[in-house]
């Protein structure tokens, strides 16, 4: 297509005229969406955490109101994932919040069935802890190894085991090891490595 000098000018012309509207826009809308312009009536906590899905450890921001999850989403600036996430960690929120109210499902008190039974009893936290407390400290007091075949202290017990759940987090599976190995375990997995 031949394009006179006339035609340039006019074209030239109307590309400029578009891009001086839409700075004129675009700046309006920057100043209408600012902070100044639209103050947040309560500040909204943001942290960073790592999805506790699988071993792909997808970096997410959490953004809280109180004890009310508002949103997750993929954090750009994290490595891995680049601010992407896959279905499960897409629906994230879920573990905490579902349509504004705390997942009915998420399990707030204490179910105990014991040994051959067949029934759920509720039990208050003091009463599990003391029984886990009780029950470790049996089980790993009648299985504990000082030194093995060879001589070397070795400090251990063999009598227990650990398996991380999937909705442990970075920071959490971080304090359990740290209280597993005080213990003496050498069997931690967590079950995002199975
Ligand atoms: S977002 Fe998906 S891929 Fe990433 S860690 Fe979570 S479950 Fe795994």
């Amino acid at each position: 297509m031949e394009v006179s000098r006339r035609d340039f000018l006019k074209m030239a012309g109307a590309g400029v005229s578009g891009i001086v509207i839409f700075h004129a826009v675009g700046s309006k809308r920057g100043l209408a969406a600012s902070p100044e312009a639209f103050p947040l009536k309560k500040r909204i906590g943001e942290k960073t955490t790592i999805c506790p899905y699988d071993a792909t450890g997808c970096g997410f921001i959490v953004a809280a109101e109180g004890d009310q999850v508002i949103n997750i989403e993929g954090d750009p600036d994290h490595p891995i994932n680049r601010g992407g996430a896959c279905a499960k960690g897409a629906s994230l929120s879920q573990l905490h919040t579902v349509d504004g109210e705390i997942n009915p499902r998420r399990l707030t008190k204490v179910l105990y069935r014991s040994p051959g039974g067949s029934e759920w009893e509720t039990k208050s936290w003091d009463w599990a802890i003391e029984q886990i407390a009780s029950r470790i400290k049996e089980t790993r007091d009648t299985n504990w190894t000082s030194k093995d075949n060879a001589g070397y202290v070795v400090n251990r017990t063999d009598g227990i085991a650990s398996v991380g759940g999937a909705a442990l987090d970075n920071e959490e599976c971080y304090l359990l090891v740290k209280a597993l190995r005080a213990l003496g375990l050498v069997y931690v997995e967590h079950q995002a490595r199975i």
